[in-house]
């Protein structure tokens, strides 16, 4: 058995996700029997510093691979993350390097054991100490090098506070409209529109009429997701020129439906925001998708999702770089047939609590029945959601989709004067 030391590094993205990750695979290799973590650092840049801070950290394993397989083992996790590596010494979304390798020296083309610069390096020798205070690097024992370190050198190198919960903790704002100013996780926000895009007219009203009354995003399904194959499915293209229409012309941002992941570009070019259906968010590939491209994405709960299965699929998201997740609660599978579906409000504060993300509440979806969107609405933004998203159409008794839920513009225009007067 080999005792090999090594160190892990990111400045890109979603930071604590890329270690996690990175720490994963190792500890789920076959080749690789036990494993230590250090705490992890925050360090300035090296070199090239006009770049974000790093995080580091080092392991120590037990590994039957040899110098050249731990090499290619560690290449492919940084292959896996994606790592792309513009300028040398630039911003990364992960490195690993290995730094021992038992006591042997190493001088190769490719690979150089011990690692050549580690011995001036603070985050190195500060997470390698929490490893083994008695390593012996080049013939000198590791705490006389740290101490040796200058102080500039040690300073530049701090421990990270993490909430071991919250791999989201660099989670930049959502802004939604520059120039009000709106930033979901701020502001109470409203998405309101139809369920499904019908037709230019039913969909410019509802998007006029929910503006009118101070709603701050469009919703509209151009691919809907349906029970029976028999159903409306969405005007899908067509559905997405009407929404890119009605978007320039009520200068309103808005947030569609992706389903498929060979959709992708279309969506993208439709939308603001980019929603993962409830049926879907499961769908690996395509939140691994969603996460590699820049737009904010809203991850509908799944229909039997727990809320552990539901942060799991944000992470899929998150760990790819996109850390703009907007969670949405709208109502989970219980024994209960009364209403479509059971609101789960109490996920509401906890998701807010265990990853920092803003949380919307579709009370639509979420129980299925008109009467009690409003109350479910006010209970919502009661308990601490960022907002909600609601059904509104012009005519629900003629709508092709999810009419029995949807609000008439009555109702929305008292729910907004309700949510105006006390939230807004
Ligand atoms: C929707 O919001 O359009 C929708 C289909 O909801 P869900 O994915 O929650 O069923
Ligand atoms: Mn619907």
């Amino acid at each position: 058995m080999n005792k090999v030391y090594l160190s892990l590094g990111t400045n890109m993205g979603n930071r604590l996700g890329y270690l996690n990750r990175a720490y994963d695979m190792l500890e789920d290799s076959v080749y690789i029997f036990s494993i230590k973590k250090s705490k992890i650092y925050e360090t300035k840049a090296w070199g090239y510093t006009e770049q974000p801070d790093f995080l580091n950290m080092c392991v120590e394993i037990d590994t039957s691979l040899d110098p050249q397989e731990m090499l290619k083992f560690c290449q492919n996790i940084e292959k896996k993350l994606n790592r792309k590596r513009v300028i040398k010494w630039g911003p990364r979304t992960i490195d690993v390097d290995i730094l021992l390798y038992n006591n042997e020296v190493i001088d190769t083309e490719n690979l150089k054991i011990p690692h050549p610069l580690m011995k001036e390096r603070a985050f190195v020798i500060r997470p390698l100490l929490d490893l083994n205070t008695e390593l012996n690097i080049k013939g000198e024992c590791i705490s006389d090098i740290f101490n040796k370190l200058s102080n500039e050198e040690k300073r530049n190198v701090l421990e990270f506070e993490i909430n071991e919960n919250n791999p989201f903790s660099k989670q930049k704002d959502i802004i939604i409209n520059r120039e009000k100013g709106t930033i979901f996780g701020k502001d109470k926000i409203v998405i309101a529109g139809p369920c499904a895009i019908e037709s230019y007219d039913q969909f410019l009203k509802t998007a006029e009429f929910v503006k009118s009354q101070g709603a701050d995003i469009l919703r509209g399904g151009a691919y809907k997701p349906r029970t029976s194959s028999f159903s409306f499915k969405g005007l899908k293209e067509e559905g997405l020129e009407i929404l890119k229409e009605v978007r320039k012309k009520t200068k309103m941002p808005v947030i569609t439906e992706l389903m498929d992941i060979r959709d992708l570009e279309k969506v993208y070019d439709s939308t603001d925001i980019i929603q993962i259906g409830s049926r879907n968010m499961q769908n690996f590939p395509l939140l691994s998708e969603a996460g590699k491209q820049d737009k904010p994405v809203m991850l509908k709960r799944g229909l039997a999702a727990t809320i552990n299965e539901w942060i799991c699929s944000a992470e899929y998201i998150a760990v790819e770089g996109n850390e703009k997740i907007i969670m949405c609660e709208r109502g989970i599978r219980t024994y209960d047939d009364y209403t479509r579906n059971t609101l789960d409000l109490a996920a509401v504060p906890i998701i807010k609590k265990e990853t920092g993300l803003p949380v919307i509440v579709d009370p639509s979806h979420g129980t299925g029945i008109r009467e009690l969107v409003k109350p479910m609405s006010y209970a919502a933004l009661a308990c601490g959601a960022d907002g909600l998203m609601v059904e509104v159409h012009p005519n629900p008794e003629e709508a092709l989709s999810d009419g029995e839920q949807s609000l008439e513009f009555d109702d929305f225009k008292e729910m907004m004067e309700k949510i105006k007067k006390n939230y807004k």
